[in-house]
């Protein structure tokens, strides 16, 4: 009888795109809970030490390895999912090339004890840097365990090259959560340095799950979306304007079930999104497009973390389609409301003199000439000679016009007490005169699982700054106190924006970096936003503010806080000059 597991032959093994497949602790795991779940498990345990860097372990109660072929499993190409070439185009299992097993070996210690459910014993192989040690048969339940310890204990360099265990644990994290998302009908259950950090009970139910590892707000915010184009088929979860994230990886794509990265999916997410959440912003969306597996090439990644299309142009459509239908069932648009206000009080604001001094960026440019007295403009003549300077109104609700020192001048209002606001925040952090509030009531906040892992590698800068956030339940945290100058402007949102912004830099622990960071979020948070009408008050002082700040032409973001044009470009245009 042939065996199941069976080398693949050189022609199909070289055209199989190979690749570097073990990176880091997370490749392992994810490889090693792809087996598992090809195995048709229904429970699924993976265990972590120190971040995978000391042990990785994952259990399965699968469809298990016969003895014999044990060893060849562990032999490069080696595989039960593929025989031949055009079985890739019809490939429903996450696993195909033969790699993983031999490539984890090569670089470890691995134990691999497993047996078939009709076998009465199973087999356990002990394998050191690619070399079999030792074949034995024992007794063990029906499944596979596999055990990774001491990743790269061979490669110095690759070992030197990993980072912290908390980082090392997020991107094992990532993985974890990815898979687990996408079957919900396995049971998932994580353990971590010997503590039960997670266990998601098998569901029919796809949004039990994901309330589970993403929260339940997110869970409250979220439509389902569902498509049929041709063979194009669409379902999953899209967020509802209302909530949002400052990154990406709220977007959970995947093709057959099989997380991938794809541009231009995340092109079609987003531009259906352009006009109904803030710029900046991502939606939260778990796509699963299922295909015909003719359609796709899953074969062109080292770590199959993308697919090519066949027709990419038939896929873009559909997704497009799919989340605008979500979203019209949605209004009102943010730019309805925008437009609306435009017409009853934008750009009708009249010239105002404020009072305060003009001492801004803006000074070193020409005072006009005295042409323009002749002219009999008193408002550019008053501008030109005296050194104030004047809001002449609004554009759009988000630029403010100015006048002073013989130029127009335009502020972008966010950017401008973005600035102001972080160079106050960070003057008080430095002073350490950062006063904090206590809440009354603590606010509760419940975090993905990915977000409390940031919290927790994050909590001492937190408290740096004045927020006191304790865990109070499983993903369930309590906000005590939080920094005086948040001026309790949903402090939610402020954390929220902060974890997103540390998950994005992969920042961690106290550092200056990382406390930056959350200062600029803040500033950015607690900062006017464009699309916002302001009174004249308002608008001067901004300005006011603004000025001390000559140095300092740009956000913390780096985008430009105001733009010039000289009066006398404006003459020239007119063919006064
Ligand atoms: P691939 O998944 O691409 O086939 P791997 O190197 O990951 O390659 O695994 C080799 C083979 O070992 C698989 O094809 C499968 O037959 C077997 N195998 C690996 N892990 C498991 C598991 N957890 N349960 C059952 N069989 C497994
Ligand atoms: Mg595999």
């Amino acid at each position: 009888m042939p065996r199941k597991i069976q080398i693949l032959p050189d022609h199909i093994s070289q055209t199989i795109a190979a690749g570097e497949v073990i990176e880091r602790p997370a490749s392992v795991v994810k490889e090693l809970l792809e087996n598992a779940i090809d195995a048709g498990s229904s429970e699924i345990l993976l265990e972590l030490k120190e971040g995978g860097l000391q042990l990785i372990r994952v259990v399965d109660n699968g469809e298990g390895i016969d003895c014999e072929d044990v060893p060849i499993a562990l032999q490069r190409y080696a595989t039960s999912k593929i025989k031949n070439l055009e079985d890739l185009y019809t490939i429903q299992t996450l696993g195909f090339r033969g790699e993983a097993l031999p490539s984890i070996a090569s670089v470890s210690h691995i134990t691999i004890t497993t047996r078939i459910p009709h076998s009465l014993s199973g087999t356990k192989v002990i394998c050191e840097g690619g070399e079999i040690k030792s074949i034995s048969e024992v007794g063990c339940p029906v499944g596979t365990e596999v055990e990774v310890k001491n990743i790269f204990y061979n490669i110095p360099v690759k070992r030197r090259f990993l980072k912290s265990i908390r980082s090392e644990l997020r991107y094992a994290l990532n993985h974890f959560v990815r898979l687990s998302l996408s079957h919900p009908s396995v049971s998932f259950k994580l353990i971590h340095d010997g503590r039960m950090v997670h266990q998601y009970l098998k569901t029919d139910f796809p949004l039990v799950r994901i309330e589970a590892l993403l929260g339940k707000e997110i869970y409250d915010h979220l439509k389902r979306l569902e498509l049929e184009d041709g063979e194009v088929r669409i379902s999953g979860f899209a967020s509802l304007p209302a909530i949002s994230k400052g990154n990406g990886d709220g977007i959970y794509l995947y093709v057959n079930r099989r997380f991938v990265r794809d541009r231009m999916i995340y092109k079609a997410i987003t531009e259906a999104y352009r006009h109904v959440i803030p710029a900046g912003k991502f939606p939260i969306v778990i796509l699963f497009l299922n295909l015909p597996p003719f359609t796709l090439d899953v074969n062109v990644h080292p770590t199959k973390a993308e697919v090519k299309f066949k027709h990419p142009e038939k896929i873009y459509q559909a997704v497009s389609t799919a989340i605008q239908m979500v979203l019209e069932e949605d209004p009102p648009r943010l730019e309805e409301t925008i437009d609306q206000a435009d017409d009853k009080e934008l750009l009708s604001s009249q010239k105002v003199q404020s009072s305060f001094p003009f001492r801004g960026p803006w000074e070193p440019y020409p005072l006009l000439d005295s042409e323009m007295e002749e002219e009999g403009i008193p408002i550019v003549r008053d501008s030109a000679e005296s050194p104030f300077i004047h809001i002449l109104g609004q554009i759009r609700g988000t630029y403010i016009l100015c006048e002073g020192g013989g130029n127009l001048i335009f502020i972008d209002q966010h950017a401008a007490h973005e600035r102001i606001l972080i160079e106050k925040f960070k003057r008080e952090y430095e002073t350490q005169s950062t006063t904090c509030e206590r809440l009354l009531v603590p606010i509760l906040i419940e975090l993905s699982l990915e977000e409390s892992f940031i919290l927790d590698s994050a909590v001492e800068a937190f408290q740096v700054i004045g927020f006191e956030i304790e865990p109070v339940g499983e993903k369930l945290y309590a906000i005590r106190s939080i920094p005086s100058f948040l001026s309790q402007r949903d402090p939610k949102a402020a954390v929220r924006e902060i974890l997103d912004e540390l998950s994005l830099f992969n920042r961690e622990g106290r550092g200056t970096e990382t406390i930056h960071a959350i200062l600029v979020t803040l500033a950015c948070h607690s900062a006017i936003k464009g699309n916002y009408i302001l009174r004249k008050e308002e608008m001067e002082e901004l300005v006011e503010n603004l000025t001390p700040f000559n140095t300092s032409t740009t956000c913390p973001h780096g985008r430009p806080i105001f733009f010039i044009l000289p009066l006398d470009d404006l003459k020239k245009q007119f063919k006064r000059k």
